[in-house]
């Protein structure tokens, strides 16, 4: 049985992006609740966050966009960048936070002291493109964590899978010429979902080519079709790759009960594809993987998946 991490701060509740938004609150709440009446979470090894330092964050984001962010927060605004951000005062820190909290798990398994980790972290972050917030994020949670693991601890390649039912514009664009991260993404056809990015022939640009593979899934692909795409195409980039740590952006807003998108994935569904991914990571990247949380609305849902998300990455 695995030693996995969990990734979790009361502060993640702080930001605020507006009464009328669904990236709220509670969702994490839910998650804890599930965690907890579960009887999962005293399982589970609770990794504190810090706040990552802006030198670290400035690695993918421009520092003018970062101190804009920053200011924007101090000056008391409610919307930042583009309408779907909605910020309140705490929300520069708890953004921080959020990256943070990605290198607390780095950190916790580098050192031996868990295998794998679940970050329940928010707000999200795979909209965050270098200069700018849109889609609910603000700093790239996961992009960051995938460079932190390069720099901090001497990981060569490093590999992103990102399973939220909306592509990730931010993660893919950052790094699209680079060769030692390779971003692959299910998502809902761009034709028909924000953010309109993700098409197939988005494959990577200069070196950096062959090293994003996009999979567009037509509306109400269901848990089948998600693990052919899985095994099909996926699994065998990813085993070409020979990432040496697998980062999942896990978005569970391609359920068939969640309110943002046309996705038909069940419990199951995700529960197969974490254990596909898990497979993976135990026979090449000595287990290493950590998951980034991304989107999923529908907060009954949401709790059921990540509980069992995290009873895959404990059984590995
Ligand atoms: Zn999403």
């Amino acid at each position: 049985m695995a030693k996995t991490g969990l990734v979790y701060d009361e502060r993640y509740l702080l930001h605020d992006p507006g009464p009328w938004h669904v990236e709220r609150p509670d969702r994490l709440r839910a998650i804890q609740q599930r965690l907890a009446t579960s009887g999962l979470l005293k399982e589970l090894i609770l990794l504190e966050p810090q706040p990552a330092p802006l030198e670290w964050i400035a690695r993918l984001h421009d520092p003018d966009y970062i101190t804009r962010f920053q200011r924007a927060c101090q000056k008391g605004q409610r919307i930042f960048d583009t309408g779907d951000c909605g910020i309140c005062p705490k929300s520069f820190e708890v953004a921080c936070l959020a990256v943070g909290g990605v290198f607390a798990a780095a950190d916790a398994i580098m050192a031996g002291r868990i295998d794998n980790a679940f970050c329940a972290v928010r707000p999200p972050g795979h909209h965050a493109e270098r200069s700018r917030a849109m889609g609910f994020c603000f700093f790239n949670n996961v992009a960051l964590g995938a460079r932190y693991l390069q720099e901090q601890h001497g990981l060569e390649r490093i590999a992103i899978i990102d399973w939220d039912v909306h592509h990730g514009n931010g993660t893919q664009h950052l790094f699209e010429t680079d060769p030692t991260v390779f971003y692959l993404s299910l998502h809902q056809n761009p034709a028909t979902c924000y953010p309109g990015t993700g098409r197939q022939k988005e494959i990577g640009r200069g070196p950096g080519q062959g090293f994003t593979l996009n999979i567009p899934m037509p509306p109400h692909s269901r848990d089948q079709d998600y693990l052919q795409a899985l095994e099909g195409l996926a699994l065998p980039a990813l085993r070409n790759f020979k990432p040496d740590c697998l980062l999942i952006s896990a978005g569970f807003d391609a359920h068939q009960s969640d309110p943002l998108a046309h996705m038909d994935l069940t419990e199951k569904g995700y529960r197969d594809m974490a254990g596909l991914l898990g497979d993976l990571a135990r026979d090449h990247c000595a287990g290493r993987l950590i998951t980034v949380l991304e989107g999923g609305y529908n907060l009954a849902v949401l709790g059921e998946c990540v509980l069992e998300h995290i009873q895959v990455l404990r059984s590995l």
